[in-house]
């Protein structure tokens, strides 16, 4: 019998309520889990056991989607076996044959919570230790640098042996930390700001301006793609459409070119900032990055943060696009990001925006129109969808 072993870090646990925290976590692996199959999961001294109810759960599968859940530090695929040496020699060594016939150099690792088992972990280590060199007598027995580390841990329940930890996502359980709202494009970038966020245990929901029929239903479709996409990490997402046509328009019409992009991000973010009230967000996220373009310098977005009455979170905002890039491709997101298809920024963008614009001068033109009875119409006209982990 197998059991995936997940592990989740003491540091993440601190200053907050530990058994909600673990509650949280394995609420979590259970939800990322159900499309493989039944499951018995259960938590046991700071270790999440994952046993397949099934013989024919792709285990593979499983370990990589644990792997991928938030607040799991690293992951081990064990072998359940009886607590006792001799069973633990002779069925542990089979178990292993794939990495240790693959290692140059080994050692044991004991650890043992169950004081009652009655070798010491000093003596487990020895006893599977000769068994395995008199097994592989190649195998060179290294205590400092091993290629491979073999692993016994006696429990209260059973002995697990294994060969492998594998690293696992990292961060805090999405919801551990609040909801917050994320300005999805259709670009590289947003989709990544939403996985660095839910990565810090935060819930994330997602918002969308669109302007028909200056863009597609396809490009539409592409947002929710990613959305969908994005679940594999966030859990459950809820997207918010914006109709932004006549938004855009009027801004068009009515204020001057230089500033248009300045603009339509704060009247985005004048919309962003009812929905946080409405659905109760702590703050927004987006994939701004220092310098990338015109409307991202200092002082655009400190244009741009004025009109926000939440935290904005830019979790990319000191990352080159080829970091960005390399987690979106991680992610998956990057060949739907990809796809050409246009966005409701580049419909309008002007030639020349200006890149220093201040702030008593954007002011200015912004209220040569009165958005608001627009911005009330928008967010009327808002659609919602519901996009479910798995
Ligand atoms: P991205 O790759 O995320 O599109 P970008 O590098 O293209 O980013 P901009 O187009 O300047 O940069 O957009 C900056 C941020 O503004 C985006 O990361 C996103 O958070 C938000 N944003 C831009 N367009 C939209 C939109 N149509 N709907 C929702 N949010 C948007
Ligand atoms: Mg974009």
């Amino acid at each position: 019998m197998e059991v995936i072993m997940a592990k989740y870090g003491e540091i993440a646990l601190k200053g907050l309520n530990r058994s909600s925290f673990e509650d949280l976590l394995v609420r979590n692996v259970r939800r990322r889990l159900k499309p493989l199959g039944e499951f018995d999961i259960t938590r046991r001294q700071s270790t999440i056991f994952i046993q397949p109810l099934s013989e024919d759960i792709d285990m593979d599968m499983a370990v990589k989607k644990v792997c991928s859940v938030f607040g799991i530090a690293a992951v081990q695929r064990s072998a359940v076996l009886p607590k006792d040496m001799d069973e633990i020699i002779r069925q542990g060594i089979p178990y292993l044959a794939d990495a240790l016939e693959r290692a140059k150099s080994f050692k044991v690792e004991a650890k043992r919570s169950d004081k009652k088992f009655p070798l010491t972990s000093p003596q487990i280590q020895q006893a599977l230790g000769i068994a395995i060199g008199e097994a592989y007598p190649d195998l060179e027995a290294d205590m400092h640098s091993p290629e491979l580390t073999v692993m016994v841990e006696i429990r209260d329940k059973a002995a697990y042996v294994n060969a492998e930890k594998l690293p696992a996502a990292g961060g805090m359980p999405v919801g551990s930390n609040g909801n917050a709202l994320l300005l999805l494009s259709g670009g590289i970038d947003s989709p990544v700001a939403a996985f660095m966020m839910a990565k810090r245990g935060l819930r994330v929901d997602a918002v969308h301006f669109q302007s028909p029929p200056y863009t597609s239903e396809r490009a539409l479709m592409k947002v929710e793609t990613l959305c969908e996409k994005l679940t594999e990490y966030c859990g459950d997402i809820r997207f918010y459409c914006v109709p932004f046509t006549e938004i855009q328009e009027a801004l068009r019409d009515n204020c001057s070119g230089d500033y248009f992009t300045v603009i339509m991000r704060r009247l985005m973010l004048k919309i962003a900032n009812r929905l946080c009230e409405r659905g109760s967000y702590g703050a927004l996220i987006t994939g701004e990055s220092v310098g990338q373009v015109a409307s991202q310098t200092l002082a655009a977005i400190s244009c741009t943060d004025k009109a926000a009455e939440y935290p904005v979170l830019r979790p990319l905002v000191g990352m080159d696009k080829k970091e960005i890039i390399e987690i979106a491709r991680r992610i998956d997101t990057f060949e739907t990001s990809i796809l050409p298809y246009e966005d409701c920024c580049t419909v309008f963008t002007p030639k020349h925006p200006k890149t220093k614009p201040l702030l008593k001068d954007v002011l200015a033109e912004e209220e040569k129109f009165d958005f608001s009875p627009l911005i009330e119409k928008a967010i009327g006209g808002i659609t919602v969808k519901d996009f479910k982990l798995g």
